[in-house]
Formats: structure tokens, C-alpha cells, sequence
């Protein structure tokens, strides 16, 4: 079984030793505990746990169920004398099972010690409160106790050399404690206490802030119970425990924080989706009737009205573009956007993309050219490829000069990818751009230049060249020219 610790299991195994271990305090019951500490050892682990035990009168003890198959044994010793035996269902590393129940198995050795000192049915056996102590030293924490008559902390130095202090240095008193509380902190605490106190509350369990030595916050979690009562019904003894959960709070915040983070994306996300969506509707139409209207036979344009018809046409057109672009940007990011991977003849699907910018390319004056060579087969998405090589070529036409030349190259790259190379002899790109050139948004060089473009295009081409497995490189010198290179898994 693979055994990979997971957050909060031991925050939990810690929480499941302490409350078996204050349950001892209070009923002054071994074996109560133990049963305690076995079952919730097995709830917190979501798998079946028990025990076998002989106490010192000879007794063979089983606590929890039948021994489950397969299981994983650990030896319970102190002092070197056997005390028993936890069977845990699968099987794992003996040695990282131990670390993970540290706290559960200290508690259950100091238990079963206790337990044999004390047999079943012998009544109430006195806690030994040093040893409960060490055995929660492992869980760090530390145990507390109060006598409400004489407002009295016993051996709290532990919990404030958590804190950096010295006994010395801050009293004995509950007044003394409180004093390092956070003044916002102080009351929520004291009514928690009080809520305990009368009764209204099994446990009295409150998490607050306290001044370190260094003048630093921690976050303390405090848990506690009335052990003792005077004949009148007055709380007499409290004895409880204490953690330090700083780092804890602080993991939990940084979680909620990153769900919150996750959250606002993905409703960023479905809002463009959604507005893509939208526009485009509208805009087909706009571009129907430009087209009709540039073509009806029966009320032909004059030439003038043809040409404005035209603009407005191929405006729109780079419109819908974008709105494609952007459409498929948040289906990539959300993941929904589906590909169908098959073996694509790459030399083919290049000489399609280049007969689709040939139009274009004439318009601007650029030569196209694809390199001869043996067809190659990728593994990939045939339209999303066709997609991408288009948006490199389209780039190499548009930011290259009247004269300038697109050359397409289709190899094996060394490492055995299959690689499409688009090279153009257009502008370059500067090095600080060239850093950014697939971030969304991002125009570099081009910001204002006049060339048509949102910044998108080359996101969309890299996130879909990663979907089908692959990679996209660039490189560039101002004034000579780009090189983006495809690489693709091979068929
Ligand atoms: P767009 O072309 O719509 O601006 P792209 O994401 O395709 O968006 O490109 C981002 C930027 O990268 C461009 O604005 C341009 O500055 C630069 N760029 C991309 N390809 C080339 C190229 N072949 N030559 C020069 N600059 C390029």
C-alpha cells in the first residue's frame, strides 16, 4: 500500500493521543483510554486498527477488531519490556508507519504501562502526570494544569518556553497568562472557559493569539477539563493542553487563499468564454451581409461603397479572428477543449497552411517557401496543428518587410521529435520581448506599430502545442529575422 502522509493526519493522530490522554486524567481509566485511542486511531486513518496486550497479572487484552489481513505489526516496548502489539490494515514501511503515529503509539505505551500498573476492575489507578507529559512532548504539546481555588498554573514553564519566556519572567497566575494574550483574543477565551465551567460544554477548546518573547503573534489551541469539583458543584481543578498551531493556521490560510485564487480564474475564465460566445454571433452576421452586399448582382455597389464594404469586412474578419483566439484560449485553460490525436503527415498539413496565407503573403510582398524533404509523422491534433502553423506563418508574413521571405522546414529534431521550423527574414524580436513573446497580451516591439494583432495568437500556439504533448521554441535577432520550431511527439 502506498503510504504518502497526508495533511491534517497529523494534526489529527496528535488531537486523537491528547483527548485519550486527558480521558485518562479524568476517569483515572486505562483501559477506557486505550479503547479510545485505538478507535480513533482508526478513524483518523480511515483503516482498521487494534491491539493485544498482557497486562501484568498475565491477562491477554484485545482491543478493537479481529486482526485485519494483510496488516502491518508494530511493537509497542518500554524500557525494553514488551507491552504489546497494534496490528494496522495494508501493508506499508514499518518505519514510516511509526513516524506517522508517533504521537498515538507514545500515548499508548504510557496507557498500557499505566494499565498494568492498575488492572481492569481495580478502580481508579492516579495518573502519572510527568509521563502523560513526556508522551505529549512527542505531539508538541504540553500539559497544563489549574487550580481555580488559589488561581494557581502548575508547571507551566513548558508552555511558555513554546513562547520564548521564562517562568520567572511572567508569573504562575491565570492574570499572569492572560497578560500575553492578544487584547482582542482575551474575552472569547474567558467566556469559552466560563461556557465549561457551567457545564454547557464536554470540553473547553478555544484557539487564540499570545505575545512571543521576540513580540511576534502565535496562534496557541488550548483544550481542557474540569477534573475536579468542589462537594458545592465550584470547578476546583482544570487540567488541559496546548499546541502551538502558527504554522498550521498559516498552511490553512495560504489553502484558502489559493482556492480563492482558483475560484476568481475560473469565473474569469467562463466570463470570456462566454463573451467570445456572444460577440460572435453578431459579428457573423455582419460579415454575411458585408458579403452579400459586396456580391449581390441585383443593387451592385459602386466602386466606393466597395471599397468601404471591403473595410468592413476585414475588419470584422480580424475581429472574429480574435474572438476565436480568445474562445479557444479559455476552452484550453478551463480544459475543455478536445483533441483528437492520430498520426498527422506534418509536410502535408504545412503546405496546406501555407496554400491558406498564400493570399496574404502575395499582398505584402513575401515569398513562401517549405524546404524538400520526406514527409514526417507526428502524433498530434491534425486541425489544431494546421491551427498553430498557420499562426506562425501568419506572424512570419505580417512582421516581415516587402522582398522578405517565410521558409518552412520539416525534420527530425536531434532528441528523435518531429520538428516543423518556421523561419521568417522579417523585423526580430528584441531580446527583453522575445522573453515574453507567448504571454497573453503581450505585443513587444509591435505595441503601436500599425500591424494587426491582439497578442494572442502565440499564446494560443504554445498552450496547444503543449496539449498534444509538445514543445515550441523561439529565437530571433533584431533585423534578420525569427525562428519558431515546432517539436512534436513522432507517430
Ligand atoms: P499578435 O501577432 O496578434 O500581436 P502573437 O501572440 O502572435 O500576437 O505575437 C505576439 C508578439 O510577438 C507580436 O505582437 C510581435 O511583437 C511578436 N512576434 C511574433 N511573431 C513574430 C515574428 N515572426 N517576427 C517578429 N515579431 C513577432
Amino acid at each position: 500500500m502506498a503510504h504518502a502522509p497526508e495533511p491534517g493526519l497529523k494534526e489529527a493522530l496528535a488531537c486523537v493521543a491528547r483527548d485519550a490522554l486527558l480521558d485518562h486524567l479524568q476517569r483515572g481509566e486505562p483501559r477506557h483510554a486505550v479503547r479510545l485511542l485505538v478507535l480513533g486511531t482508526a478513524r483518523a486513518l480511515g483503516r482498521a486498527v487494534c491491539l493485544d496486550s498482557v497486562d501484568a497479572q498475565g491477562e491477554y487484552w484485545h482491543e478493537g477488531p479481529p486482526q485485519p489481513q494483510p496488516c502491518t505489526t508494530l511493537f509497542l516496548t518500554r524500557l525494553a519490556q514488551p507491552l504489546g502489539t497494534v496490528h494496522v490494515q495494508g501493508t506499508c514501511s514499518t518505519l514510516a508507519l511509526e513516524a506517522e503515529l508517533q504521537p498515538v503509539l507514545a500515548s499508548l505505551s504510557e496507557l498500557l504501562h499505566q494499565a498494568g500498573r492498575a488492572p481492569a476492575g481495580a478502580g481508579r489507578g492516579a495518573p502519572q502526570a510527568d509521563l502523560i507529559r513526556t508522551a505529549l512532548a512527542g505531539a508538541d504539546t504540553y500539559v497544563w494544569e489549574w487550580t481555580l481555588d488559589n488561581d494557581w498554573l502548575t508547571d507551566i514553564d513548558q508552555g511558555l518556553q513554546l513562547l520564548g519566556w521564562s517562568a520567572s519572567e511572567v508569573g504562575h497566575t491565570q492574570a499572569d497568562w492572560t497578560r500575553l494574550i492578544h487584547p482582542e483574543d482575551r474575552d472569547a477565551r474567558q467566556q469559552a472557559c466560563l461556557r465549561h465551567q457551567r457545564g454547557e460544554t464536554a470540553v473547553y477548546e478555544h484557539s487564540y493569539r499570545m505575545r512571543a518573547a521576540h513580540g511576534e503573534w502565535r496562534w496557541m489551541q488550548e483544550r481542557g477539563r474540569i477534573v475536579e469539583r468542589h462537594a458545592d458543584g465550584r470547578p476546583s481543578r482544570m487540567v488541559g493542553t496546548q499546541a502551538d498551531i502558527t504554522q498550521r493556521r498559516a498552511l490553512e490560510e495560504a489553502a484558502r487563499e489559493t482556492a480563492h485564487a482558483q475560484a476568481a480564474s475560473a469565473a474569469k475564465t467562463q466570463f470570456l468564454a462566454r463573451m467570445s460566445h456572444e460577440l460572435r454571433t453578431p459579428l457573423n452576421a455582419v460579415l454575411g451581409f458585408a458579403q452579400l452586399m459586396e456580391t449581390d448582382p441585383q443593387e451592385p455597389p459602386a466602386p466606393g461603397q466597395l471599397r468601404r464594404l471591403q473595410l468592413v469586412r476585414e475588419a470584422g474578419e480580424h475581429l472574429l479572428h480574435m474572438i476565436n483566439d480568445m474562445l479557444d484560449l479559455t476552452r484550453i485553460e478551463s480544459g475543455g477543449m478536445a483533441l483528437q490525436l492520430e498520426a498527422v503527415p506534418l509536410r502535408a498539413v504545412a503546405q496546406q497552411a501555407l496554400d491558406m496565407v498564400r493570399g496574404t503573403a502575395d499582398k505584402l510582398q513575401v515569398q513562401l517557401e517549405l524546404q524538400p524533404g520526406d514527409e514526417l509523422q507526428a502524433y498530434a491534433d491534425r486541425t489544431r496543428t494546421r491551427q498553430v502553423l498557420l499562426n506562425l506563418l501568419t506572424n512570419g508574413i505580417k512582421y516581415n518587410r516587402a522582398g522578405g521571405r517565410v521558409t518552412v522546414t520539416v525534420g527530425r529534431a536531434p532528441d528523435g521529435w518531429a520538428a516543423v521550423d518556421v523561419r521568417d527574414t522579417g523585423l526580430g524580436i528584441g531580446e527583453q520581448a522575445l522573453r515574453h513573446v507567448f504571454e497573453p497580451f503581450h505585443r513587444g516591439d509591435q505595441l503601436g506599430s500599425g500591424v494587426d494583432g491582439a497578442g494572442i495568437g502565440l499564446s494560443v500556439t504554445r498552450a496547444l502545442v503543449e496539449l498534444m504533448n509538445g514543445r515550441v521554441q523561439a529565437s530571433s535577432s533584431v533585423g534578420a529575422g525569427s525562428l519558431f520550431s515546432v517539436l512534436l511527439p513522432p507517430a
